[in-house]
């Protein structure tokens, strides 16, 4: 476990800089840091584990497959990646939380497949707050109709909203901007809705804004090894 150290001194300053955001901002509650668990090996995750992280982001379908036997079962999974809709039943016996809802037809699909499953997802809408081409996440201006879907499908449960902002000097107006609509629609949430938001490139501002979980991949485990 000794190779793995730098994980916990990884963890340790991210816990601090999420402290000093939450202090700033005058927060009584410190989000959820949901360690992301692209191309890391399941030993890696189990030491994330052990060191007190909660909830793991999975982004692939396949890559989550292949790992999920040989992961800490104490923690809980939520899929994070743009999920195409031939591969919601793969997920569906083992995964009861997606963040990356992006669309009705998906939000459909989603349904259909846990309730063949007599199962449910929590889900979150994903919003493409930055209007970037070709990125996931819905625009912004459709986000009525997600709700209105959401809401009338049987066996998902909306609790919030998440987004991956663009790489930016100054990420706070999309967070800000998030906070908002769920302060907007704040009839279709449960009373503290979920703000998913925040990587490592930008989590204390997102902190400051109101995220309640973030998501960190190579804060944590260090740069990503695709060739693994
Ligand atoms: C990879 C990923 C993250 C984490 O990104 P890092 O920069 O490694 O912290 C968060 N959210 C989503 C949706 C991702 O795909």
């Amino acid at each position: 476990m000794d190779g793995h150290k730098y994980i916990a001194e990884n963890l340790k300053r991210i816990q601090e800089n999420v402290e000093n955001a939450v202090v700033k901002a005058g927060r009584k509650d410190s989000p959820c840091i949901i360690a992301v668990t692209k191309t890391v090996p399941p030993e890696k995750v189990n030491y994330a584990i052990d060191l007190g992280i909660s909830v793991l982001g999975e982004n692939k379908v396949q890559e989550y497959l292949s790992k999920r036997e040989l992961y800490n079962p104490s923690a809980k999974i939520h899929f994070i990646g743009n999920l195409q809709t031939n591969k919601i039943k793969q997920i569906a016996p083992y995964i009861n939380f997606v963040e990356s809802a992006n669309s009705v037809n998906l939000l459909q699909k989603l349904s259909n497949c846990y309730k063949n499953f007599g199962k449910f997802a929590d889900i979150l809408i994903e919003l493409n707050v930055g209007r970037e081409i070709g990125k996931t996440g819905a625009d912004t201006d459709t986000l009525p109709e997600l709700l209105d879907a959401a809401k009338s499908l049987d066996n998902i449960c909306l609790k919030g909203l998440m987004t991956l902002p663009p790489p930016s000097d100054d990420p706070s107006p999309y967070f800000y901007g998030l906070a908002e609509l769920a302060a907007k629609y704040s009839g279709y949430f449960p009373d503290k809705p979920i703000l998913s938001m925040g990587t490592s490139l930008d989590y204390p501002t997102a902190v400051e804004y109101g995220a309640t979980h973030i998501r960190i991949g190579t804060a944590l485990f260090g740069k990503r090894d695709y060739t693994t």
